[in-house]
């Protein structure tokens, strides 16, 4: 048997992490399984689905490289398929035509409350003769009124439900189009699923559609119902938590791989690993090794597993993905150093590419204002002259190499009886407008010496400019 998993999101808003966690173990599953992935578009509450959120859907499946084998496939594309099997229902038998109005339901409802029933559809449509005139007709799914349904789910175990607790839920709307437990088994059986993965709100879901499967005289695909996931107060994770659409994760810094990881420890574990490329993940990932509990959102973890891929991929792919953060600066990364270079000097001392991207901005921009602080401190009267100095000895240099500029700046220091740092923390101001760079050497050799010189100059004038004026 050739596995084959789906994916099926509401497109009514982003693409959030609880989401993004399904689509990655149907993925996983399928991968792992030499199986098939597809991508399913539930929309059919038409006031609801939106284009925009369907565009927000693939681009967080795109920018988590969740490939998928076949569609996507819009359910609204099937609504032939979908009338095709209701009729087949009613012609079995299995449903039938509810005339019922919003009042008569409301007052059904009360009238088992007050008998202290549970309030539910009582089935008294399932004998009518007769259409009743002037009133657009639901349609019912019969639900079988005795026994009970269990579903044999991979996390949970056998779960069993009492067919007397299920209604005979409402299969097709007045305007005739299909409600959603009716499409999802139409679409699971068409193509062809083998495993249902998809979050435990739906477990309350399964077994309503295990009785239609059964109508349809068809076995029910295997279920797998993944446990919730909570924000770090407890309670289920929402936009209150802070970023949870998967594309705000990219907008932070995040790395796809670094989220990818994460998540894959949201309710699986192999051991105490936390660290697992996508190789290993679709090599160890098993649905049966998911745990029943939920499991909770730490974005300290997400955090520090970021930098731990920041500082262990290659500078061309961290490079690939920091240079959309530069557009977002509004800096080109074309206009200086290979940016694959910046990161090289960059890596280890970032946790996000936000803040890469905004610390290695003097690569490609000149600086035009300086850190108070840092100006304070670094850029006075004394430290113009030993500016005035390095420039000289820059200027001469046969080689813009490294090595070279480290050892001039060792000899000012020597020649000046000042400390390396007293000539290094100027040029620093000067270059990046702050106290922070990777090392000097490296950095003033990838900025080039034209850039270094005028930066150096540019310093020199802004020191006296500020002298003349406190005249
Ligand atoms: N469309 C449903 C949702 O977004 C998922 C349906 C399913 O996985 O069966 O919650």
């Amino acid at each position: 048997m050739t596995i084959r998993t789906r994916f099926a999101p509401s497109p009514t808003g982003y693409l959030h992490v609880g989401g993004a966690r399904t689509a990655l173990f149907s993925w996983l599953y399928a991968r792992k399984h030499g199986g098939q992935f597809i991508l399913r578009i539930e929309d059919t509450d038409l006031e609801r689905s939106t284009a925009e959120s369907v565009n927000a859907i693939l681009e967080g499946m795109t920018w988590l490289s969740l490939e998928y084998d076949e569609g996507p496939f819009y359910q609204t594309h099937r609504f032939d398929r979908y009338k095709e099997v209701i009729a087949q229902l009613l012609e079995q038998g299995d449903a039938y035509y509810c005339y019922c109005s919003k009042e008569e339901l409301d007052d059904m409802r009360e009238q088992q409350r007050a008998n202290k029933q549970k309030p539910r559809y009582d089935g008294r449509c399932r004998h009518l003769k007769a259409p009743k005139e002037g009133v657009q007709p639901v349609i019912r799914f019969k639900n079988p009124i005795e026994g009970s349904v269990v579903v044999n789910d991979v996390v949970r175990g056998n779960v069993e439900f009492q067919n007397s607790e299920l209604d005979d839920l409402i299969i097709a709307r007045p305007d005739g189009t299909p409600t959603y437990n009716l499409t999802v088994v139409v679409d699971d059986l068409d193509m062809g699923l083998t495993h249902v993965i998809r979050g435990d709100d739906h477990l309350n879901n399964s077994p309503r559609q295990i009785n239609i499967f059964k109508a349809l005289g068809e076995e029910p695909p295997v279920f797998a119902h993944l446990p919730m996931i909570l924000g770090d107060d407890g309670a289920r994770l929402s936009k209150r938590h802070g970023a949870v659409s998967v594309m705000s994760y990219r907008d932070e810094g995040f790395l796809p791989e670094a989220l990818l990881n994460y998540l894959v420890r949201l309710g699986w574990s192999h051991g105490d690993q936390e660290i697992f490329s996508l190789e290993e993940m679709i090599e160890l990932f098993d649905i049966e090794d998911v745990n029943k509990s939920a499991s909770s959102f730490n974005t300290d973890k997400l955090l520090w597993l970021n930098q731990h891929y920041i500082k262990n991929s290659t500078p061309e792919h961290i490079a690939h993905h920091l240079s959309w953060h530069m557009g977002q600066l509004g800096i080109d990364p074309a206009q200086g150093p290979e940016l694959s270079e910046v990161v090289v000097l960059q890596q280890e001392r970032a946790k996000t590419l936000v803040e890469m991207a905004a610390n290695s901005r003097f690569f490609y921009q000149e600086i035009n204002e300086y850190d108070e602080k840092a100006a304070r401190k670094n850029l006075t009267l004394t430290s113009a002259e030993v500016l005035q100095d390095m420039y000289q000895r820059l200027s001469a240099l046969p080689s813009w190499q490294a090595e070279a500029i480290h050892d001039h700046i060792k000899e000012c220091s020597v020649a000046r009886e000042i400390g390396m740092g007293k000539v290094a923390q100027p040029i620093r101001v000067a270059i990046t407008g702050n106290t922070i760079s990777p090392p000097l050497d490296v950095t003033l050799e990838l900025i080039g010496s034209e850039r270094t010189l005028a930066a150096i100059k540019q310093a020199i004038e802004w020191i006296k400019d500020r002298a003349e004026l406190q005249e």
